[in-house]
């Protein structure tokens, strides 16, 4: 061999291995960065599990994980987010009523709903605000009312009965805590009418409204001779009804106290947690129709869990506390003709809107 071959091939030799070595050099610091990466990302998103990534390939994986999961997680976060919203505008409202649940007595007699007079004075403008709204929707929703099939049969129970029944019943399926059957109720501080004779008053007008819309209707009671407890009212409408509508008048110590409001069951209620958004939602549809229409003031949708006649439903529930016996000028309102069809009216309309998927 020549000494011009040998020293071509040395050089190539040379050159090869320095190559070489340069390509192994380079993926290894490519490894390197990786591995930095990786951990800066997971520092960055998740301390805690950073501390133990010394592989790259570790942290590769793990990165992949992350953004699964941050994926996985996008629309629970957002669902998370619109209840947060939706619930901050009743949380003044739900805390005081659930403060109330601890301190009043659970006798299902209306008194519950006494928040403070001086707490929605405040918020005056802003239910108008939202009324308005409301008025908009449900001028649709009349029109949408026959197309929807999904809710056909309302049950609607007029509060109380001629003579109470004070025995006791479980206030909830399986429930240890007893409460009377059923409470004659309240009665007008000036009209002197009791609660259970206007209550069946307005439900025949809410009945005569609901059926020129279309709707089935079935009546709990359509006398005041009636001996039904509210778990037994709630099983009739179970059984025969799609939603149930309860009609009830509230009371207060505070005679200057008025306006209207509705119950639901709160998503952590013992025996319908399960329907608590869907009573919600039925919930403030009704306050706000029958607000709208009378002219109420709007106390809002008030979750309670103490109400033997929501824990023993298995449809969507909704108690109307159309207005306060116990405030005198209310109490006149509430028994004139012409006031107690605008509050049928307003039932209604929130019945359409929540049939038509207006609240949700
Ligand atoms: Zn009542």
């Amino acid at each position: 061999m020549s000494q011009k071959v040998k020293n071509f091939l040395v050089c190539t030799g040379i050159f090869v291995f320095v190559m070489g070595v340069m390509l192994v050099a380079a993926g290894f610091m490519k490894r390197s960065l990786d591995t930095d990466g990786a951990e800066n990302g997971i520092v960055a998103e998740e301390v805690n599990d950073a501390a133990g990534n010394d592989s790259a390939s570790d942290g590769i994986e793990l990165e992949k994980e992350e953004l699964e999961n941050s994926e996985e997680s996008e629309n629970p976060n957002i669902e998370d987010d619109e209840e947060q919203d939706s619930g901050n505008a009743q949380n003044s409202i739900d805390e005081s009523s659930e403060q109330e649940d601890a301190n009043l007595d659970i006798e299902e007699n209306d008194s519950n709903a006494q928040t403070e007079a001086g707490d929605s004075e405040a918020g005056g403008n802003e239910e108008d605000e939202n009324a308005t709204d409301i008025m908009n929707n449900s001028n649709v929703s009349e029109d949408q009312t026959d197309s929807n099939g999904a809710v056909k049969v309302i049950a609607i129970d007029a509060g109380h009965q001629l003579n109470g029944n004070s025995d006791k019943e479980p206030n909830g399926p399986g429930s240890s805590v007893m409460k009377a059957k059923v409470t004659s109720g309240a009665t007008g501080v000036s009209s002197k009418v009791p609660e259970y004779v206007l209550t069946l008053e307005v439900s025949l007008k809410l009945k005569e409204v609901l059926l020129e819309r279309g709707y089935e209707v079935v009546m709990i009671r359509e006398t005041h001779e009636v001996d039904l407890s509210n778990a037994e009212r709630a099983q009739i409408a179970n059984e025969s009804a799609d939603l149930f509508i309860r009609i009830h008048a509230n009371g207060a110590d505070d005679a200057s106290v008025s306006g209207a409001l509705t119950i639901y069951p709160s998503k952590d209620n013992e025996y319908v947690a399960y329907m608590s958004e869907e009573c919600e939602s039925l919930s403030k549809a009704v306050v706000d129709g029958l607000c709208e229409a009378t002219g109420a003031k709007n106390r809002g949708a008030v979750a309670m869990d103490n109400m033997s006649g929501i824990n023993w439903c298995s449809i969507p529930v909704t108690i109307v506390e159309m207005g306060y016996l116990s405030n005198p000028q209310e109490d006149e309102l509430m028994q004139q003709e012409a006031y107690q069809e605008k509050i049928a009216k307003g039932i209604a309309d929130g019945i359409d809107a929540y049939v038509n998927k207006q609240y949700q």
